[in-house]
């Protein structure tokens, strides 16, 4: 049923959004890629899929940070590829200090890419949708926008402001076939993951072995990462037909984070 559907997945050429990207494509949906990587690796992803699972795959390097290049991204996916019917605002940043320590700079990115952008790209694309009747608009959030930590005020606030976004246009658009819900998962071990365990160690003055045992893992009573293909499969799902009366949820893949 998916077949043919149009999906844009922001930050999807690496960890999180890329293995979304792959299980849509899996489906028979065209895809759009978007963000960084050197040109010759994306041009050798999109043949790869493309060449796998014989459908369209276009790629827009959109910052997410900036409205007018979201705005473009979603208009070019119109022209290129006649609509756009799954939208996943997946793209996010992380940093971790104390908050009266926090940079500026970098509290104004997280909000602007882990928060505004969704703002942007759904704004952009319901008219495409309410014009089908059909959309599906899934929000990777994190269990952090249903808990907090410790030394990630920034994440902490764009996450919970994404679940509130969430909500909220679930409810505006709930009557035209457009189901809009977030996805909250526990750690995954990709890139983003990776890179904050040394500023986790220092921030708290232990190993970065301690804060993988200690800190990451000791929040998830599983033990266990969440992996990517766990979270594409839970992202299907909520596309398919049999997800249509789950909307404005806020669903935990967590391994039991926030069940404590
Ligand atoms: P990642 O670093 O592998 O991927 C993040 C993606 O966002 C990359 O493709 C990157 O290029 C892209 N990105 C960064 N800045 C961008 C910008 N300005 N414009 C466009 N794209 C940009 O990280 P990931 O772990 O795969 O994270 C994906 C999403 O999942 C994020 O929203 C993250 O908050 C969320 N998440 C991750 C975990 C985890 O444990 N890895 C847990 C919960 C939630």
């Amino acid at each position: 049923m998916l077949h043919k559907k149009v999906a844009l997945i922001t930050g999807s050429t690496s960890g999180i959004g890329l293995g979304i990207a792959r299980g849509f494509a899996a489906a028979g949906c065209d895809i759009v890629l978007n963000r960084f990587g050197n040109p010759d690796d994306i041009a050798a992803l999109r043949a790869n899929l493309a060449d796998e699972f014989v459908i369209k795959v276009d790629y827009d390097g959109a910052d997410m940070s900036r409205a007018d290049e979201i705005e473009a991204m979603i208009k070019r996916t119109h022209a290129n590829l006649g609509g756009l019917d799954i939208l996943v605002n997946n793209a996010g940043i992380q940093h971790v200090a104390p908050v009266d320590e926090f940079p500026l700079d970098k509290w104004n990115a997280i909000i602007a890419i882990n928060l505004s952008a969704a703002f942007h790209t759904i704004r952009a694309a319901l008219p495409l949708m309410k014009t089908k009747r059909w959309g599906r608009i899934i929000n990777v959030a994190s269990a952090h926008a249903l808990v907090a930590s410790p030394y990630k005020s920034a994440y902490v606030a764009a996450k919970h402001g994404v679940a509130g976004l969430t909500k909220t246009v679930a409810l505006e658009v709930a009557e035209q076939g457009i189901t809009v819900n977030a996805i909250c998962p526990g750690y995954v071990l990709t890139p983003l993951v990776a890179q904050q365990i040394p500023d986790t160690a220092k921030a708290r003055g232990i190993s970065e072995d301690e804060v993988k045992r200690t800190v990451l893992l000791a929040a998830q009573p599983t033990r266990q990462f969440v992996t990517v293909e766990q979270v594409a499969a839970l992202s299907l799902f909520l596309a398919g037909e049999d997800a249509a009366s789950i909307t404005g949820a806020i669903i935990p893949i967590e391994g039991g984070w926030t069940a404590q």
